[in-house]
């Protein structure tokens, strides 16, 4: 799909692909940014692949194409080329450093050998009777030989130096762009795809050891109202400050994710449901608790509060089918009022 869109912005059309992206963007009142340029010339040059359907919908239900719009597609459809390209670049410097330091060793061990060579030919001249004078010779080779290897082991010594700030450097970038693919850019929580590794890492683990293992999803009430109200940036400022409530009370070894627009999941390893529910009755009683003021005005944006539900896995269950139950816990919640905790146990009873 990106080559479709690469080709095109390489090849005979591609001033007018580019002029109608920006056309279109201009339109629709998007901000030509690069990422969002980026993101339209797809919507242009390229309408039946997942991302031109995409903007089409957003497009089509008169969504805002605000900036974590952009990012959360971008982080859907955009980056694993891009990271991928980032990864092999870094293997790509990370062998070349590898052949280089190996050569260095390979030339090191020639130069040892070598050195051994003289010390045993040394030995054998020593060894006949020899003259005072082929004795200063013996000894003058020596000191050269001595003088050389040691000088070249510290040759080697300063490029294996070298070399390891260069590997150290290598895995830091490498760690970097493993945080930005797993990082949610608006709240800094994990993504959803990180997780989605994470939930199905935790659910063997408790399978395996038999331990106990509790997963909430939050959403916040009303959103859509909010944002109608005060529009997208300032929605975006309240989801950022539920998500630091959330992701206080889901420090290590909770998980805390973003798991799409205004949801929030959470995983409890080694917690049961009780224990889990009082933590999100906690958020649940802080977030509703702080009356929220727009940062440029002052304004006095009321309150929000969310709704939680929560399940607790059981023996052999998939992680999709907890999901599904601590989502329909949620709902639970929406259905009876809102601002409110339902564990999917108590809810299946009542049913
Ligand atoms: P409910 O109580 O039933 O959850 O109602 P709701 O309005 O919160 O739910 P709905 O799913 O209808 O709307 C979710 C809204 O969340 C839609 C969109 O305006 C908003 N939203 C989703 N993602 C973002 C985002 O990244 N930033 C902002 N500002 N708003 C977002
Ligand atoms: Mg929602
Ligand atoms: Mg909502």
């Amino acid at each position: 799909m990106s080559g479709d869109v690469e080709i095109l912005l390489r090849g005979p059309s591609a001033f007018s692909v580019a002029r109608k992206a920006m056309d279109e963007m201009e339109e629709h009142k998007v901000w030509p940014t690069a990422l969002n340029f980026e993101l339209w010339t797809y919507f242009v040059g390229a309408p039946d692949s997942p991302l031109g359907r995409e903007i089409a919908r957003i497009m089509g239900e008169g969504e805002a194409f605000t900036d974590s719009v952009a990012e959360e597609l971008s982080s859907a459809f955009l980056p694993k080329s891009r990271l991928g390209d980032q990864i092999r670049n870094a293997g790509d410097a990370l062998s070349k450093e590898l052949a280089s330091v190996s050569e260095a060793i390979k030339k090191a061990q020639i130069s040892s050998d070598r050195y051994g060579d003289t010390l045993a030919d040394a030995a054998g001249k020593l060894g006949d009777d020899a003259s005072p004078a082929a004795l200063r010779a013996t000894v003058q080779s020596l000191s050269a030989a001595t003088r050389k290897i040691s000088e070249e082991n510290r040759a080697l010594e300063r490029r294996l130096m070298e070399s390891t700030d260069e590997v150290n450097k290598l895995r830091e970038h490498l760690e970097q762009v493993r945080r930005d693919a797993t990082t949610d850019g608006l709240t800094n929580l994990s993504n959803r795809k990180a997780f989605d590794e994470e939930l199905t890492r935790v659910c063997a683990q408790a399978e395996a050891r038999g331990e106990a293992l509790t997963l909430a999803v939050l959403d916040i009430d009303h959103f859509k109202n909010f944002n109608d109200t005060w529009g997208h940036q300032t929605g975006d400022q309240v989801l950022r400050f539920v998500a630091s409530v959330i992701g206080r009370k889901g420090a290590p070894p909770r998980f805390t994710a973003r798991y799409g627009g205004e949801e929030f999941a959470m995983i409890f390893p080694g917690e049961e449901a009780a224990k889990a529910f009082r933590a999100l009755e906690e958020i649940r009683a802080e977030i509703s608790s702080r009356t929220l003021k727009r940062r440029s005005t002052n304004d006095d944006l009321g309150i929000v509060t969310v709704s939680a539900g929560l399940a607790q896995h059981k023996a052999g269950e998939t992680p999709s089918s907890l999901l599904e139950r601590a989502d329909s816990a949620l709902y639970a919640s929406k259905r009876n009022g809102r601002n409110r905790t339902t564990d999917a146990a108590q809810a299946a009873a009542a049913a």
